[in-house]
């Protein structure tokens, strides 16, 4: 009998999985297309059927259905296989033998509480959700709920499936504080579950109804959900973008199923303040927009006109510059909500919102314009402070040049004069470095990672075999060298999610006699992205030096440069050889 991930391989040809999200274009037996993972206009990612896999020759990105998926939604192992599985109509062998672990246990603890807030939902909150807008078929298909005023509710409904310690894990209860026993963490609240790309309900979000503190509160960081990289909606929004070739951001729950409501399913928010929280890493930010730049490259930001609101439309919008994508900023009224907008005016009104959204750098422009209202020395600080980094974020210089002109035209200062403020910015703020640290050929952030998961699952299954397939010791070994840890460490640092990564491990790699072979070109793969991260990082070195006219300096980056680059041609070779 085939694992479930071979019969979910047999059933869906690799072709027909990529090109529901990117165009493919056939080339002889293969096809290609522009590769999602890194940026770049003509094609270089091959997608071959009779092999059943991808090959980017830009960025190296390769893999099979399970990888794709994975890195173009940014999704675990699990959640590829889930979505894969319900694709190819395959049934998935309900997870709680003794390998139902810790992750899959809180998976099942919040699709029960997102079931029992649902059945909550009493006529008052109802009649409120209409209030705002909602209609009884989103409040549904959104399975927006009601958590009781009650403190104990939750608990008592889950207690006997679960353990405290899992009720507590999954963010549902709060422990007493210095005594024993546990509370519900959502009282008196409207619930938004929060699902992952798949689906997956992971957490939630918890408006106050009536009176109380604080108005929004969300689920915690848990094993299963990280607030800073979740993207409300996009699994219900990827269709869409992907169709209408641009995506919106909204930031509240309500702005989003309203907007989704409204015809605009092409809606995603960000889960509470997390872009206009400075405590949220650039690093987060980044991951966010880039899950939705591989769906398209348009982006139209509508967030509130307030003050939190606009901070994290500046720098949503200066990183989305940076990361190539065209960024507008939507035409709302002044002090209202896409909530409220579509709530009072309805959806004509968020369609001219929409329609005659403006490119983030010309509505930064607009605003400076009405701020300093002629005064011509204002307008020039404002243009230095307000305009100009966005025109410093943006990767190309043709772009730059199409801007400082606009600006030119607007404020009368000459272009000359402009250029020569932009190269005067102060690199001075930790965001600037960042949004500069970011490769314009960006690797996705999974790869490496993805590959040093999948040798160390292997590694830990084949460890717990009577009698192991592979030379253990040896690929070990090789670990050691290209991590340059020891491989004690290494073993400890995996055990913590082991029995997910053995369990990906025996269905990718369980049923097949090639298991020596793949394990070398994970391990040529993953010191080739070891060695790329270096060269990378002589690359910027490189440029300073060369910046700096440390001519010396320059010339022995340039030797390390090269060493580096033979390391990766002997690879290249080896690998050749193997086959
Ligand atoms: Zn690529």
């Amino acid at each position: 009998m085939d694992s479930p991930a071979q019969q979910i391989k047999e059933r869906l040809p690799i072709e027909e999985i990529i090109s529901s999200y990117l165009k493919l274009i056939p080339a002889g037996r293969n096809f290609k297309a522009k590769c999602p993972f890194h940026n770049e206009k003509t094609p270089s990612f091959f997608v071959s059927p009779e092999r059943n896999s991808y090959y980017c020759f830009g960025c190296g990105a390769k893999g099979d259905i399970f990888t794709f998926v994975e890195e173009f939604e940014g999704l675990d192992f699990r959640g590829a296989l889930k979505l894969l599985a319900e694709r190819a109509g395959v049934t998935l062998a309900p997870y709680n033998q003794k390998t139902a672990d810790e992750k899959e246990r809180l998976y099942q603890a919040v699709a029960e509480a997102a079931k029992y807030f649902e059945q909550n939902l009493n006529p008052d909150v109802l009649k409120y959700l209409e209030s705002r807008g909602l209609e009884e078929k989103t409040i549904r298909d959104f399975r927006i709920g009601f958590a009781l005023d009650d403190w104990r509710g939750l608990y008592q409904h889950l207690k006997s499936k679960f353990t405290d310690r899992e009720l507590e894990l999954s963010g549902l209860i709060k422990k007493i504080e210095g005594k024993t026993g546990y509370y519900d963490r959502f009282r008196k609240r409207i619930i938004f579950p929060i699902t992952d790309s798949s689906g997956r309900v992971i957490a939630f979000s918890g408006r106050i109804f009536g009176e109380g503190e604080p108005k929004y509160l969300n689920s915690p960081d848990t094993p299963i959900f990280s607030k800073q990289l979740v993207l409300y909606g996009l699994d219900r929004a990827k269709e869409s973008i992907r169709k209408n070739n641009f995506s919106i951001l909204v930031e509240g729950q309500m702005d989003l199923v309203l907007s989704h409501q409204a015809g605009f399913r092409n809606t995603v928010a960000t889960s509470g303040t997390a872009l206009s929280d400075p405590a949220t890493m650039t690093e987060n930010v980044i991951s966010n927009l880039s899950l939705v730049r591989r769906l398209s490259e348009n982006i139209v930001l509508a967030f509130d006109a307030d003050k939190a609101g606009l901070r994290a439309a500046e720098r949503a919008g200066r990183i989305a510059l940076s990361l190539s994508m065209d960024v507008k900023v939507a035409a709302l009224p002044p002090d209202i909500d896409p909530a409220d907008l579509i709530a009072r005016s309805g959806a004509d009104a968020w369609r001219e919102a929409i329609r005659n959204s403006k490119h983030l750098i010309l509505f930064m422009l607009d605003k400076a314009g009405d701020i300093a209202q002629g005064d011509g020395r204002k307008m020039v600080r404002l243009i230095r402070e307000k305009v100009l980094p966005y025109v410093g974020a943006l990767q190309s210089s043709v772009e730059q040049a199409y801007f400082l002109q606009k600006i030119s035209d607007f404020s009368g200062t000459p272009a000359t004069a402009l250029k020569e403020d932009l190269e005067k910015i102060p690199i001075s703020s930790a965001e600037r470095a960042e949004i500069q640290n970011i490769p314009a050929e960006d690797s996705p952030p999974y790869r490496k990672d993805n590959i040093l998961r999948r040798l160390l699952g292997i590694i830990l299954w084949q460890r717990d075999l009577a009698e192991s397939e592979i030379d253990l010791e040896k690929i070990l070994k090789e670990l050691e060298e290209i991590l340059n840890r020891s491989s004690v460490d290494i073993l400890r640092d995996a055990a913590d999610s082991g029995e997910d990564w053995i369990f990906e491990a025996e269905v990718l790699y369980g049923a097949g006699d090639s298991l020596g072979r793949d394990v070398q070109e994970l391990l040529y793969n993953l010191k080739e992205e070891y060695l790329k991260e270096v060269l990378f990082k002589k690359a910027g070195e490189l440029e300073k030096a060369e910046r700096e006219r440390a001519p010396e300096r320059s010339r022995m980056i340039l030797e390390e440069i090269n060493v580096i680059n033979k390391e990766i041609e002997e690879i290249a070779n080896k690998r050749l050889n193997h086959k």
